[in-house]
């Protein structure tokens, strides 16, 4: 969705709200694609002293696999948008990821979207952000409560046990 914003570009102080919904289904994670329901932005768009701020934040539920625990999982997942929209990037400004340009007097809201999105997703697609993960030794879910190999691997414990045992 392209947002419009020929009336607030050289007017400071005015701006314009946005709610919209993008298609993210086909982003790809790893082998798969967990980002299955329509991703939900809104915020407004404030010319701030000349410069147009776009402040909001885009919301999903995620239905993926942990990387972690190998888990099937549902997370909801909020980020915030916070980018200045510019009618021409430079290209000192190109290097900076929160800087969009503008499609001539609109916001290409859904390629602001894609971008945050994808730029604030973390690079491991986990459960919850502490996943115990799987044990190595006998693969247990250690979120679902601690496995017995603790034990057996502490070697005061196993010295412990060898005297218990004589
Ligand atoms: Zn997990
Ligand atoms: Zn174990």
């Amino acid at each position: 969705m392209l947002l419009g914003l020929a009336h607030i570009i050289d007017r400071p102080g005015e701006s314009v709200s946005f709610s919209t919904s993008v298609d993210l289904s086909d982003l790809r994670y790893g082998n798969s694609y967990p980002v299955s329901e329509p991703v939900k932005a809104e915020g407004v768009v404030r010319n701030t002293a000349g410069v147009l701020m776009m402040k909001g934040s885009i919301t999903t539920c995620i239905h993926g696999v942990c990387d972690r625990c190998a888990r099937n999982f549902d997370r909801e997942v909020s980020f915030p948008i916070d980018v200045v929209l510019v009618t021409e990037l430079t290209n000192e400004e190109n290097e900076d990821e929160w800087v969009f340009p503008l499609e001539g007097d609109s916001a290409d809201l859904d390629d602001i979207v894609r971008t945050v999105f994808v730029l604030n997703l973390d690079s491991k697609l986990l459960c919850k952000e502490d996943c115990k993960g799987l044990c190595c030794r006998c693969g247990k879910n250690l979120n679902d409560g601690p496995c017995n190999c603790q034990k057996e691997l502490d070697p005061r414990f196993a010295a412990l046990q060898q005297l218990l045992e004589k």
